[in-house]
């Protein structure tokens, strides 16, 4: 969200540059993340914080893909609270799920990602329903969710996202 001065940090980003780099990292997340699982969370965890503490992310972030699961999130509240920034809010972008398969399908043949065949996106969603579906309700239930409808042309989804950004900024 440039026009914010937030840095958008994406976990799934930052593990597909440790695979290209071919690094230690990557080399042992790249089997995971083809199948469709989650890589371990200690190492996730160790990438986010490197990265909270570049100059672009001072003024605040936007975390993309965490946290995935219950642990990740109980260890965003430390990372937060060490940093000084505190949760402003979760975005639940809604999307049917045909349509989630539909797009990752488009998505598998623009940009070659090998976890956006068929077999790995119901392993995917699978994981979603398993261990990201609590992470939302516990947002909903600390009262920081805001649910924002994901169809639609890419612009206004954009835009539905900022405004429920700077609603609460
Ligand atoms: P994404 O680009 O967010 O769809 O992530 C692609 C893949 O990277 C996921 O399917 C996981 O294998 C891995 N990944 C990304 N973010 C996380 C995370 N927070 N925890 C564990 N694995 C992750």
């Amino acid at each position: 969200m440039v026009e914010l001065g937030l840095a958008h940090i994406s976990t799934g980003d930052l593990l597909r540059g440790q695979v290209a780099a071919r690094t230690p990292l990557g080399l042992e997340a790249k089997a995971v993340m083809e199948a469709g699982r989650l890589v371990s969370d200690e190492i996730v965890l160790g990438m986010l914080e490197q990265r909270v503490a570049q100059p672009d992310a001072r003024k605040g972030f936007i975390l993309d893909g965490y946290p995935r699961n219950v642990a990740q999130c109980v260890a965003l509240e430390g990372v937060l609270e060490r940093i000084g920034q505190p949760l402003d809010v979760a975005i639940l972008l809604s999307v049917p799920e045909e349509l989630l398969v539909a797009r990752l399908a488009g998505r598998a043949e623009e940009e070659g990602r090998k976890d956006d065949n068929p077999e790995t996106v119901r392993q995917r969603l699978h994981i979603y329903e398993q261990q990201t579906a609590p992470v939302a309700e516990h947002f909903r239930d600390i009262g920081a969710l805001v649910e924002v409808d994901g169809v639609g042309p890419f612009d206004e989804v954009y835009a539905r996202i900022l405004g429920a950004i700077e609603r609460v900024g």
